[in-house]
C-alpha cells in the first residue's frame, strides 16, 4: 500500500485550493490529475520582474516592472474600443507628495490597455494618484509606450507578493500563468517532508538538496542557469526517478532470478528437424543469439533474456529453435504476442515446422469458440500441446501448464514488467525471452529493460533488395500519387503513412482522413484507412484485408501495426517525414522491401527542410542498419523525442530526460544493484525510504513484488 505520508499527493487536483471542475480538465489536458502531477510540471523559462528605474529607459518590445503614479482614466465610449489608464513614472523616494491631487511623477508615460474590462475593477485596481507596481509585456504604439493587460498590478505595500523572478510554465488553451502558479504553489503546500533515500554522501558530494528542497528549487528559478537539466535541483530530481526506475526493474528481474531456475537442455532431435525443412541456413547473428539462448536456459538460474533486431531479422525462427528446446527437454513453451493478427502470423510461420517436427501447437487469442479453447485448455494442462502461440488470453486464470518452461514475449513494446512476469508465473521455474523489434541505443535498453541480458540480431537474412529511400518535397504530391497509381495498376499494393501531430491523436486522424478522401477521389474503391481510435477487431480487419485482397492503398496514422507483415507491399510513403524521429521512419520503412521485390520509401517533407531534419534524412537513406540509426536518433534528436514513447516501449519519465541525464541513469544502476545487494527487501531505514520512492514515481508494482518487509 501506498504510504499515507505520500497521500496528499496523490489525490485529485480538486482537492487544492481554487481548483474548480472546469480548471481540473485544463489541468488533465497539461499535466495530469493529481496533485503530483502539477509537482513534476517544471517552468520553462524565467520572467525577470525586478524593477526598472524608469519608463525612458525601456527598450520596448520588452518586459518590465514599473513602478508608476496612477493617472488620467480614459473608459471607453464604445464597448469595442478599450479602456486605458494614464500611468507616469513615479521614481521611488518622491512617493509622498501627492496631498494635493497634484501628481507629481518622473517624465515618463505609459498607457496601460485594457479590452472587455469592467470599469469598476479598472478603477479598484488602479485608483487615480495612487503608485501601483505593475508589470508586463510593453510595447511601443504610435509614439506611446503602453503595458496591455498588466501581468501584475500590486500595491506598494503589497510589493512582496510580485515574485522578483518568476517562472514560466508551459501552458495549455485556457490556462492563464497566475491560475498554473497558483495552483503549482498549492500543491507545493502540500509536499511533505519525506525520509531521504539518496545516499548522504552522494548527495553531499554532488552538492543535491533535500527532495522537498529540490522541487521548491525547480519552482523557484532565480537564474536561467536554475534551468539546466543538470541544476542541482533538476538533477536530484531526475536521479530521483532514475534510481526509482532502475530499482523497480531491479527487484523484478531479482524476484524472477531467485526463484529457483532450472536447467532446460534439450538433444537437438526437434531443431534439427525444423534446421532441415526452413529452406535457409541461420545467419550468423542468429546462430550467436541461439547458442547465448540455448546456454542461458541450460543454466540452473532462470534466464532473462532480450532478443532485440529489426523486423524481418529472423528473430521468430530463434525463438521457435528455443522453444523446441524446452518439448526436446519434455516441457512446454509459449509465444505470446500483443495483438490476435500477430499471434496468427506467428501461428502461420510456426506451424509448418511445428509440424515437421512432429510437434503438437495450438493457438490462444481468447477469441476461439469455447468448444476449442476448452480443448487447448485440457491440452496445455495435460501436457499434449508443446507449444502455444497467443495473446494476453494465455495470461486468463483458467490457464494453465502441465509444465512451461520457456515463455517467448513478443513485446513490440506493448506488454509491461507485469505481464512478462505473470506470464513466466505460468512455469514453475520458467525461463523468459523478450523479443522486441525496436532497436533502441544501448543506453536506452537500461530503462526499458534494466540489465536484461540481450542477444542483438545485427545482421539481415541475405537475398534482401535494400529499399530504395527518397526525400521528395510535398510540392511534388501529384507525382506520388501517379506513381502510386501506377504501382496499382501493376499488381503492387502501397502503405500511405499521414503526419504525426505530437500529442494529438485526434489531428492525426484528421490528417488520415483528409488524405484517404483524397485518394478514394484518385482510386475509387481500393483506398483503405486504419488508425489509432478503430476497435482493435475493426483494425485487425482491415489489415486483413489490406494483406489478403486486391492491390490497393492503406492510409495509416502511425499505428500500423509494427510486425504485421504484407509481403507484396513495396511502396511506403511518409508525409511529413521530417516530423519523425529516425527511428520510427526506419521502423515505418522496414515495413516494404520484405518480399524479392524492390520496394521504394518516399519520404515527403514540407519544405524548407531544416538543418537537422535534412541530416536524419539523409542517415535514413544511407543506411538500413536500425541500431546505427537509433544511435545516430539518440545524438540528433535526444531522448525525449526520440520515438513516441507508446511505439518506443521506453518508459515515460516525468522529470528525467535521457538526453540530458545518460549518465545519471548509468549511475542510478549501479546504485540500484548496490542497494539491493545491501538490503535485498529494501527493509532498513534507507529501504523503506526508497520503498517511499518507488511509490512516488508509481513504480507500486515493484514493491508488491518484494516480500513485505
Ligand atoms: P522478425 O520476427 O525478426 O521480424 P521473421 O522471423 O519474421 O523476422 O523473419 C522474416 C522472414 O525472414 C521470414 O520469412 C523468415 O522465414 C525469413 N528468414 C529468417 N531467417 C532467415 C535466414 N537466415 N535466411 C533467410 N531467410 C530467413
Ligand atoms: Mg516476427
Amino acid at each position: 500500500m501506498r504510504p499515507s505520508v505520500l497521500f496528499p499527493l496523490f489525490t485529485p487536483t480538486d482537492q487544492l485550493p481554487g481548483v474548480g471542475p472546469a480548471l481540473v480538465k485544463t489541468l488533465r489536458r497539461l499535466a495530469g490529475e493529481r496533485v503530483v502531477d502539477l509537482l513534476w510540471h517544471a517552468p520553462q523559462g524565467i520572467v525577470d520582474r525586478r524593477l526598472v528605474p524608469s519608463i525612458d529607459g525601456l527598450r520596448p518590445p520588452c518586459t518590465a516592472t514599473l513602478r508608476v503614479r496612477v493617472g488620467e482614466h480614459d473608459p471607453p465610449r464604445n464597448p469595442r474600443r478599450p479602456y486605458r489608464v494614464l500611468a507616469t513614472d513615479a521614481p521611488a523616494g518622491i512617493a509622498g507628495d501627492v496631498a494635493g491631487g497634484n501628481v507629481a511623477g518622473g517624465d515618463g508615460q505609459i498607457v496601460l490597455v485594457f479590452f472587455n474590462a469592467r470599469p469598476d475593477w479598472v478603477f479598484r485596481m488602479l485608483p487615480p494618484g495612487e503608485v501601483r507596481l505593475i508589470s508586463g509585456a510593453v510595447e511601443r504604439y504610435g509614439d506611446l509606450l503602453q503595458m496591455v493587460h498588466p501581468d501584475h498590478i500590486v500595491a506598494e505595500a503589497d510589493a512582496e507578493s510580485l515574485p522578483s523572478i518568476e517562472p514560466v510554465y508551459p501552458l495549455t488553451a485556457g490556462l492563464t500563468p497566475k491560475v498554473l502558479q497558483k495552483a503549482i504553489r498549492a500543491a507545493l503546500a502540500r509536499a511533505p517532508d519525506l525520509e531521504e533515500w539518496q545516499d548522504a554522501a552522494f548527495l553531499a558530494r554532488n552538492r543535491w538538496p533535500s527532495w522537498r528542497a529540490a522541487l521548491a528549487a525547480v519552482h523557484a528559478p532565480q537564474a536561467e542557469r536554475d534551468l539546466d537539466p543538470l541544476s542541482p535541483a533538476r538533477a536530484r530530481l531526475a536521479y530521483d526517478e532514475l534510481l526509482a526506475n532502475q530499482l523497480a526493474l531491479a527487484v523484478v528481474r531479482r524476484t524472477l532470478r531467485v526463484r529457483a531456475g532450472r536447467t532446460i537442455a534439450g538433444d537437438g532431435r526437434l531443431r534439427a528437424r525444423v534446421l532441415g525443412h526452413l529452406g535457409f541456413t541461420l545467419t550468423a547473428a542468429q546462430q550467436a543469439a541461439l547458442a547465448e539462448i540455448t546456454a542461458d536456459m541450460a543454466q540452473p538460474q532462470r534466464m532473462l533474456r532480450l532478443l532485440q533486431g529489426d523486423v524481418g531479422s529472423g528473430k521468430t525462427v530463434v525463438a521457435l529453435l528455443a522453444m523446441l528446446s524446452a518439448v526436446e527437454a519434455g516441457c512446454q513453451a509459449a509465444l505470446m504476442a500483443p495483438t490476435e493478427l500477430l499471434a496468427r502470423q506467428h501461428l502461420a510461420t510456426i506451424a509448418p515446422l511445428a509440424d515437421a517436427a512432429g510437434v503438437r501447437l495450438a493457438l490462444l487469442t481468447g477469441r476461439e469458440k469455447e468448444a476449442a479453447r476448452a480443448q487447448t485448455l485440457a491440452g496445455l494442462c495435460a501436457g499434449d500441446i508443446e507449444l502455444v502461440v497467443g495473446t494476453h488470453a494465455l495470461l486468463q486464470e483458467g490457464v494453465a501448464f502441465r509444465d512451461l518452461a520457456l515463455a517467448v514475449i513478443d513485446e513490440q513494446h506493448r506488454f509491461g514488467v507485469e505481464q512478462r512476469v505473470a506470464l513466466s508465473a505460468k512455469g514453475a521455474a520458467c525461463d523468459v525471452l523478450v523479443m522486441s523489434a525496436t532497436p533502441i541505443p544501448r543506453t536506452l535498453t537500461m530503462t526499458a529493460y534494466g540489465d536484461l541480458d540481450v542477444s542483438r540480431l545485427t545482421e539481415k537474412p541475405p537475398g534482401r533488395t535494400p529499399v530504395d529511400t527518397r526525400a521528395i518535397s510535398v510540392e511534388r504530391l501529384d507525382d506520388v500519387v501517379a506513381a502510386a497509381g501506377r504501382l496499382l495498376e501493376a499488381g503492387g499494393k502501397a502503405y500511405w503513412v499521414c503526419p504525426l501531430v505530437e500529442d494529438s491523436e485526434t489531428l492525426d486522424l484528421a490528417a488520415a482522413e483528409q488524405r484517404f478522401a483524397q485518394l478514394q477521389v484518385a482510386f475509387p474503391g481500393r483506398v483503405g484507412l486504419v488508425h489509432g481510435r478503430m476497435k482493435t477487431a475493426e483494425r485487425d480487419a482491415v489489415m486483413r484485408a489490406f494483406r489478403d485482397g486486391p492491390p490497393s492503398v492503406l492510409v495509416a496514422t502511425t499505428v500500423i501495426e509494427v510486425g504485421v507483415d504484407v509481403p507484396d507491399a513495396t511502396l511506403m510513403v511518409i508525409e511529413h517525414a521530417e516530423r519523425f524521429g529516425l527511428a520510427q521512419l526506419h521502423q515505418l520503412r522496414g515495413r516494404v522491401g520484405r518480399g524479392d521485390a524492390h520496394s521504394t520509401c518516399i519520404l515527403l517533407y514540407a519544405p524548407p527542410l531544416g538543418e537537422a531534419a535534412r541530416a536524419r534524412l539523409a542517415i535514413l537513406r544511407e543506411t538500413d542498419d536500425g541500431f546505427r540509426i537509433a544511435e545516430e536518433d539518440l545524438r540528433l534528436r535526444g531522448a525525449g523525442e526520440l520515438l513516441g514513447v507508446r511505439q518506443s516501449g521506453l518508459p515515460a519519465f516525468r522529470v528525467a530526460d535521457l538526453a540530458h541525464h545518460g549518465e545519471l541513469l548509468a549511475a542510478a544502476r549501479d546504485d540500484a544493484a548496490l542497494i539491493l545487494a545491501r538490503d535485498p527487501d529494501l527493509a532498513g531505514p534507507r529501504g523503506r525510504a526508497l520503498r517511499t520512492l518507488l511509490y512516488l514515481f508509481e513504480r507500486d508494482q515493484a514493491v508488491k513484488t518484494l516480500r513485505s518487509g
